[in-house]
């Protein structure tokens, strides 16, 4: 579904990883981990095309076929079914859960806004709410099911459950769990050991490059 092959990620003349490679396949969820500055959140930019110059290979399996994707713009991943939420979200503060929503979906909106607020039931008593009145958790939740509203084929997560209550966190978990076993791949970048524990595969990174596990 997913193939990173020897990447290399630099910003400006500072490189950030240094020939990673991994796969993620269909309905596998594979959580990033690593210290702080360690590249977690850069692997995930460098796959959408975001603020680093990458080498390397990224291979994606696509609704039209396989392709490499890694000179490609980040609206044409996006569009190809790459389904990032960054670390800070990026809501709509001023705008309600259902406007944030809304305002994401494609074709098919009414079907698709309900499929995802059943993975999201805490969202379904908060739609006229805006953003700014929620909680970090429930935002996260808000930005995870907005992303889900573009039908993407990949889930590319950035540290959801950081400082987040762990009753929260569990129904981000079951979420994640429940889009998975729908076969949707996810790899999430997560210090969280709740979440990290659900995984298919753990992957640690250390100063830009994969651990040996
Ligand atoms: P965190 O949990 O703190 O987000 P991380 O594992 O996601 O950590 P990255 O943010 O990917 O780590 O950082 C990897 C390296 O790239 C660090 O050395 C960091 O200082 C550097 N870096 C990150 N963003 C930039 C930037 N915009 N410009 C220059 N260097 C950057």
């Amino acid at each position: 579904m997913l193939e990173i092959v020897q990447l290399n990620a630099f910003y400006g003349q500072a490189q950030a990883l240094f020939g990673v490679s991994l796969r993620v396949e269909a309905g596998e969820f594979v959580v990033l981990q690593g210290l702080n500055g360690a590249g977690k959140s850069t692997l995930l930019k460098a796959l959408m095309g975001l603020e680093v110059r990458t080498e390397g290979r990224i291979g994606y399996q696509g609704a039209a076929g396989a392709a490499n994707i890694e000179r490609w713009a980040t609206h044409r991943r996006a569009r190809a079914g790459l389904g990032y939420v960054a670390e800070d979200r990026r809501l709509f503060t001023g705008l309600t859960v259902r406007e944030n929503l809304r305002i994401a979906a494609g074709r098919d909106a009414m079907a698709q806004e309900a499929r995802v607020l059943d993975l999201f039931p805490v969202l379904k008593t908060m739609l006229k709410r805006p953003a700014a009145l929620m909680s970090g958790g429930e935002q996260q939740m808000l930005a995870i099911a907005r992303t889900l509203m573009t039908s993407p084929r990949i889930l590319l997560l950035d540290e959801p459950c950081e400082g987040i209550a762990p009753l929260l966190v569990e129904s981000i978990r079951n979420a994640l769990l429940a889009l998975k076993s729908s076969g949707m791949p996810i790899l999430v970048a997560e210090q969280n050991q709740l979440l990290a524990g659900s995984a298919d595969r753990r992957l640690v990174l250390v100063a830009g490059k994969v651990r040996d596990s």
